[in-house]
């Protein structure tokens, strides 16, 4: 844990005890702070009692005296409304604040040059963050990961300067922390998403470009109008800065030559890393999340042999694009976590063909019509849940397809049929597009189930880390 010194003596309130509430409370008193928690829910009001915490409602209450009010990321700041709490903190003059702006005043405090990475963006935050990590680990470095990712920033242990922290941030996380001043800031890209809670694309912007423009060094993929518009402005004042582009010759920072990351300089070019072979990483999406951890690490010091080393034995993250082993000629890959079409583009768009794919659950607006380009790499399909009717329909006869109606029997019949097939490659692919919870609570379960038949299946082959 990081202990919270900088608020001793002084009063906070808590508010939202789930996730990182209630480590945050801990690491505050820890440090010698008067906390007080509050959770609109019973049941997380009741575990921080327990834990001995002052229970008190800062809406009914006010928060007069208080020092400072650490609002729980999921808790509106100012889209669709700022929550009533929030209206409380500045009638009441108290700022309003997050857990990672804990951590920066404590880093100010105690190792203002600890090393630290912080990664932001619409898509690829986890995958970058979880590959830094890694890459940092087998290069034999003391390597802190949480935020937005895992664990909660404050459970880490505190910053030093032999230590690196890889901190995944959200848009409400960097709103929540004025001082968020990372050593390094990565934004690998911006697409328009959940503006109900951003409000404008510029509002979203302009917080994700915060992250980077307050970093020593800024890593930022251009690949996207928005974040080409941030890197300009960054390098029209001078800003340290990597560029990534992934689909366009850069001139300056690093590129893409097929499975290829290549770094551009004023003295040419040299290639960084070959990413064909490595099963976590495909895909174009996959590079540019590479592309980022790989700057990111050169940055501090790690040389080209422990990157490529790290990259080929990156195990991936769980449910997205995670391959997992192979049962007979078969590889077997789980993307629950793609719960829209955009997600599964990207799984679709990573393989040339021979694709057994597992499709459905509650279906989002638009459904898979967007997805057309890519039905041509579909050797079967094999549907599942809620979505099956409007998905037959738009499969129509550019696809064939068996309506499966379990993850159960679609597993098998998936397995079976790509083992009959006589391409080279083929795989199953668990890519729903699809919400879960018409047959799971979330699609983390769907993707455990996943694995679980996977491993059950006999002739089942781990993935070989190493390969
Ligand atoms: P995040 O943490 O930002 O949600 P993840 O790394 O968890 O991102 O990836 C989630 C999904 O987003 C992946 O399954 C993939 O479909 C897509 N994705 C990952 N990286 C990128 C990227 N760099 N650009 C676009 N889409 C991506």
């Amino acid at each position: 844990m990081t202990p919270v010194t900088c608020f001793s003596g002084k009063t906070v309130t808590v508010f939202g005890l789930g996730g990182s509430g209630l480590v945050t409370a801990e690491a505050l008193r820890a440090g010698g702070a008067h906390v007080f928690a509050w959770d609109d829910k019973q049941a997380a009001r009741d575990t921080a009692a327990q834990a001995g915490f002052i229970i008190a409602d800062p809406v009914a209450g006010g928060l007069d005296g208080q020092d400072a009010l650490v609002l729980s990321p999921g808790v509106p700041l100012t889209h669709p409304a700022p929550h009533p709490v929030v209206l409380a903190a500045r009638d009441a003059g108290v700022e309003i604040i997050g857990d990672i702006e804990l951590f920066f005043r404590q880093r100010a405090l105690v190792a203002p040059d600890a090393p630290c990475v912080a990664i932001t963006g619409t898509n690829g935050k986890s995958t970058t963050t979880a590959l830094i990590a890694h890459l940092l680990q087998e290069a034999g470095r003391d390597v802190a990961m949480g935020g937005n990712i895992g664990t909660a920033i404050l459970a880490l242990p505190p910053p030093d300067k032999a230590r690196v922290h890889v901190i995944e941030c959200s848009t409400f996380q960097i709103d929540l922390a004025p001082s968020l001043v990372p050593s390094i800031g990565i934004l690998t890209n911006l697409t328009p998403d959940h503006l109900d809670r951003h409000g404008t694309m510029a509002l979203y912007a302009a917080i994700k470009q915060r992250l980077v423009a307050v970093s020593g060094l800024a890593v930022i993929g251009v690949d996207d109008p928005y974040c080409l518009g941030i890197a300009d402005r960054l390098a029209a004042q001078g800003h340290p800065l990597v560029r990534l582009a992934m689909d366009h010759p850069v001139q300056d920072g690093i590129g893409r030559d097929g499975t290829r990351l290549v770094r551009v300089g004023p003295d040419g070019a040299t290639v960084l890393a070959d990413l064909a072979g490595i099963p976590s990483l495909r895909g174009v999406h996959n590079a540019q999340n590479a592309a980022a951890a790989i700057a990111a690490v050169r940055a501090l010091g790690v040389d080209g042999d422990a990157i490529r080393r790290g990259l080929r034995s990156f195990p991936g993250l769980a449910h997205r694009m995670q391959p997992l082993g192979h049962i007979g000629r078969a590889l077997i890959v789980n993307d629950s976590k793609a719960t829209n079409a955009e997600a599964t583009e990207k799984a679709l768009a990573s393989f040339a063909g021979g694709i057994h794919w597992i499709i459905g659950g509650v279906a989002k607006e638009g459904g898979i019509a967007g997805l057309q380009p890519f039905f041509n790499r579909i050797a079967h399909a094999y549907l599942i849940g809620k979505s099956t009717p409007v998905f037959a329909q738009q499969l129509g006869d550019a696809v064939p397809f068996s309506e499966s109606g379990t993850l159960e029997q679609a597993f098998a019949a998936a397995v079976a049929r790509a083992n009959a097939s006589d391409h080279p490659e083929p795989v199953v692919l668990l890519s729903p597009a699809c919400a879960s919870y018409d047959q799971f609570p979330n699609f983390e379960v769907r993707g455990a189930r996943f694995k679980d038949m996977a491993e059950a299946m006999t002739g089942f082959r781990h993935m070989e880390k190493d390969a």
